[in-house]
């Protein structure tokens, strides 16, 4: 893979780049790399925020599919794959596991293929789409998920990208709206209640003109409540202590259970179920 900058992706740094140099990914370029150097400068802890929040997904779809028993997945904010993936998660459990990825970064599309390496037994596609326009994302989504059965919806490290003047409440309620009984939400977002430095890295996405807007527990627990959602166990948590035990060492986890304070991760997480 060349590491030259496309002129597609102009000189600005770009939060799906940066996501992938703090998880380690080669997908970034000097711009990204700048305004990353940046955020670790305020905030050191982002290269263990990302990996945590990056974790908590695959321990999440492992809940998912191992215990509530959920073969779909439609995961909207995918960034740059960086494996495992959800779907090796969620096929790792069951092969027949069909899974959607949405994201509007081109950069993503780019890389789609190494989200589509799925099993032959389930599905994987992945739609070019913005999370604010959620029926177009339902509307594809529907050519390879069944509606009639339960889908898990992933949110991770999503919203928090969207103002409030986006309603993401209101998105959120939409895409829940669709799913059938038994359907999960699946979510983690930047917050200041661990640890009010996130407060400067918002500040710095904000000079690239990325908006950023933290939220606390209480929103999270909004968008369950908001959508008719229960909150599964441990409720609103750090997402270093969602569920450790749910960790497997094929995920390439770094770190002693235990080891991570709630305010090196940054984001609250949490799993709810659709009645
Ligand atoms: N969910 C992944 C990646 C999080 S990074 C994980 O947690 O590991 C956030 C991703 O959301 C980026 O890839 C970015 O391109 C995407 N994103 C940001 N705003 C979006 C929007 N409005 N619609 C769809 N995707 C969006």
């Amino acid at each position: 893979m060349s590491h030259q900058m496309p002129e597609s992706t102009g000189a600005k740094a770009h939060s799906a780049r940066m996501y992938d140099y703090y998880l380690g990914g080669k997908t970034n370029y000097g711009p990204d790399r700048r305004v990353a150097g940046q955020t670790m400068a305020v905030f050191p802890n982002v290269l263990t925020a990302a990996r945590e929040n990056r974790e908590f997904m695959h321990r999440a779809v492992r809940h998912l599919a191992r215990e509530q028993r959920i073969r779909q997945f439609l995961d909207i904010g995918t960034g740059i794959p960086s494996a495992p993936n959800l779907h090796q998660v969620a096929q790792r459990e069951d092969p027949t596991c069909r899974v959607v990825y949405a994201d509007n970064d081109p950069i993503v599309l780019t890389y789609a293929r190494a989200l589509m390496n799925g099993t032959p037994e389930g599905a994987t596609d992945y739609i070019e789409a913005d999370v604010r326009d959620p029926k177009r994302i339902l509307g594809h989504a529907r050519d390879t998920l069944d509606f009639a059965q339960p889908v898990a919806l992933s949110l991770v490290a999503l919203l928090h990208f969207l103002g409030d003047g986006d309603d993401p409440q209101g998105i959120v309620r939409t895409l829940v709206d669709a799913l059938a009984p038994g359907s999960a939400l699946v979510l983690s977002h930047g917050t200041d209640e661990l640890d009010v430095t996130l407060r400067k890295v918002v500040e710095i996405y904000g000079s690239q003109g990325i908006t950023v807007q933290l939220r606390g527990a209480e929103d999270v627990r909004a968008f369950f409540t908001g959508a008719g959602l229960s909150l599964v166990e441990p409720g609103i948590v750090a997402t270093c202590d969602w569920r450790p035990e749910l960790a497997d060492s094929q995920d390439g986890m770094r770190r002693p259970p235990g080891s991570i304070s709630p305010e090196e991760v940054g984001c609250w997480a949490a799993v709810g179920l659709k009645p």
